[in-house]
């Protein structure tokens, strides 16, 4: 063991080595991670580090933003440039590196309730102007880390702290909003997906434009617990058994629910080729100089 070899502690207290195969991308002398047993955070975190494994990126051409909640804490077990920043501006904060820095790939990695509740007039206006940034966002259909309520993503009927009867609040459909707010690329899978989210991001990284991955995850201990999904594996089984893969789904009717239609549709839907934002700022800067 070299002096460099990070080390972490085991729950009794002991020093042991850590031998991550990816301990060169994280910060192995952080975990164990302050994820729950059964949350699906964690996968999309190895999904990540595997999607930028296999690229050709160099770490110092990466950067993760995060914001406040479950997911925010991501940005905290890398080893690379990254920011943990305010709730719900993590598309904001992004905009700023990606634009003045257009030879980094950025990437926001942040919950639902961060990115299209608190952050979502961010989420689609960053669509709106096709900003050259990857936007993961993790749905556990609810605020975890605040002890589970109700938000932007939470299906209707659904049962959270704040809505002990049923949310009455109809959720937005995150994939057909930013769809039409002009992404260049929409995708949905779900933690159970581990090489369908893995490959989304590398083609995150090759699109110039907004790309967009909702990634549906479990979170077992506050919207589990109150929706029939107590156990770590529950909502794993649940995504097995309803997810359709359509990667020409009409956008329109993707919405999750626990309804009837109880079906969860993924996908890679959209990707397409538009101007982002940075081309037309080059554009704009290249005209004024003539
Ligand atoms: S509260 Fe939910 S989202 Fe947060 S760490 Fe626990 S399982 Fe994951």
């Amino acid at each position: 063991m070299s002096a460099s070899t990070p080390t972490v502690n085991d729950s009794f207290g002991e020093k042991i080595v850590a031998k991550h195969p990816r301990d060169e991308m994280l910060r192995s002398e952080r975990l164990p991670n302050i994820w729950c047993p059964g949350c699906g955070i964690g996968i999309v975190l190895g999904a990540y580090v595997n999607a930028i494994a296999k690229s050709t990126l160099t770490r110092d051409k990466q950067i993760v933003v995060s914001g406040i909640g479950c997911t925010g804490r991501f940005a905290g077990y890398l080893r690379q440039d990254s920011y943990h920043t305010v709730h719900g501006r993590g598309i904001a904060f992004a905009t700023g590196i990606a634009v003045s820095r257009p030879d980094l790939e950025v990437f926001v990695i942040a919950g639902d309730g961060d990115i299209s509740t608190i952050g979502g007039n961010h989420l689609i206006h960053a669509a709106r102007r096709n900003v050259d940034l990857n936007v993961i966002m993790v749905n556990n259909f609810n605020y975890g880390m605040t002890g589970g309520q109700h938000g932007a993503t939470t299906p209707l009927g659904s049962k959270t702290h704040t809505s002990p009867y049923g949310n009455v609040e109809a959720p937005f459909n995150v994939p057909y909003l930013v769809a039409a707010a002009g992404a260049s690329y929409v995708a949905r899978w779900t933690a159970l997906h581990v090489r369908q989210v893995t490959n989304a991001i590398r083609r995150m990284m090759e699109i110039e434009g907004f790309t967009f991955l909702e990634v549906l995850s479990p979170c077992p201990p506050t919207y589990g617990e109150f929706n029939g999904y107590p156990e770590a594996l529950d909502m794993m089984k649940h995504f097995r058994e309803k997810s359709v893969a359509d990667d020409n789904a009409d956008l329109s009717t993707v919405q999750v629910s626990t309804g009837a239609d109880d079906r969860i549709v993924v996908g890679n839907f959209i990707d397409r080729k538009r101007p982002s934002y940075q081309e037309l700022l080059a554009q704009l800067q290249d005209r004024s100089q003539k």
